[in-house]
């Protein structure tokens, strides 16, 4: 619970306006799916960042950093804590040379966007991505070939002890679907990309193609948080899923979609219980049937793990 002291210290550090209580997570998530969350804190920089993360914790208060909320499955219960949510509040994007430096909360799409207009080519790939640039290194977000490792030069974190740190590239540790940020507690504020000029009529044309491989591929028409499962080695976990028939298996509101077998879909009015339960039959199944242990890329918010 926050109590009326909480929120008094937290307006110390954030406009009032940016602080809301009780939010159904179902509005800050791609699957739509999700309880409320004690508190909700829309963040404006990196210092309320610092400020707030240090406050959770000297008062051993719960916190969680939502970016575009993409890759996540939120609990039905929602989160007992406060939500640090870094999205239209904290997204600058700036712009010289061939070097892109985004603030955390800058959508995907909108720096593709950026480059795109600035004839700067490497980062069509990410175009689709429906997640925020923060969200987007942690996952070592990726496609068609392409993943953020590839064109980032530096990110910048707050480290455990709320410090500053530029990391290189090779301090982020990409690798497949993951990095440094998921192993070490950072929060990302800002991330430095660096591209290739090209012919913004080419780059235009790729995003399209994309775009059009991604609506005819995938359920775009229904909330979902993208590939359930990690690829396994040697294998697609759509395909493997589909192999032990389970296309359109349902359990309450989720669903293994009918077009794209690698996703859960919600098909109405899922819970996070429903998703919970056919992932795990997706997963006995599909172990069942070729001894392959599908990994979860969809990550758990709230609840139990
Ligand atoms: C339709 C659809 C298609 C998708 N296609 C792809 C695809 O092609 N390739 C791909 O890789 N992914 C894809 N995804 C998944 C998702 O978009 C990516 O993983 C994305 O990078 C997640 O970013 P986000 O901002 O939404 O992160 P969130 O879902 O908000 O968070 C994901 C994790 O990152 C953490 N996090 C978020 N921001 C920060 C930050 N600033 N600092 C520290 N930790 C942070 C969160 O705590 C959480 O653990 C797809 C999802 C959907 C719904």
């Amino acid at each position: 619970m926050i109590s009326g002291a909480i929120v008094e210290a937290l307006q110390e550090i954030v406009p009032k306006e940016k602080i809301r209580l009780n939010q159904p997570l179902e509005k800050y998530t791609s699957f739509r799916i999700g309880g409320p969350a004690d508190c909700l804190v829309e963040v404006g920089g990196a210092e309320q960042l610092r400020r707030l993360k240090k406050y959770a914790e000297t008062e051993g208060i719960p916190f969680f950093i939502l970016g575009n909320g993409s890759n996540l499955l939120a609990d039905d219960q929602g989160f007992r804590g406060i939500v640090l949510h870094i999205g239209s509040s904290m997204n600058e994007i700036r712009i010289t040379g061939n070097t892109i430096t985004a603030r955390a909360g800058a959508l995907l799409s909108q720096v593709a966007r950026a480059a795109l207009e600035h004839g700067l080519t490497g980062l069509e790939f990410a175009s689709g991505i429906p997640g925020s640039i923060g969200g987007g290194v942690v996952m070592n977000a990726g496609a068609y070939g392409g993943e953020l490792g590839q064109v980032v030069e530096s990110v910048t974190v707050l480290d455990e002890e709320g410090k500053e740190l530029e990391l290189s590239n090779a301090r982020m540790e990409f690798g497949y679907r993951t990095s440094a940020v998921k192993r070490h507690p950072y929060i990302v504020t800002e991330v430095r990309l660096q591209l290739r000029p090209g012919d913004p009529e080419q780059i235009r044309e790729r995003m399209e193609d994309l775009a059009g491989r991604r609506r005819e591929k995938q359920p775009l028409e229904f909330p979902s948080a993208g590939s359930t499962f990690k690829r396994p080695e040697g294998y697609f976990a759509g395909e493997l899923i589909m192999k032990a028939g389970l296309r359109g298996l349902q359990i309450g509101g989720a669903r293994v979609s009918d077009k794209h077998c690698g996703f859960v879909i919600n098909a109405g009015n899922a819970t996070a219980a429903d998703v919970k339960e056919l992932m795990k039959v997706i997963q006995d199944r599909v172990k069942e049937e070729f001894g392959v242990k599908l990994e979860p890329e969809v990550i758990l918010m709230g609840g139990e793990a």
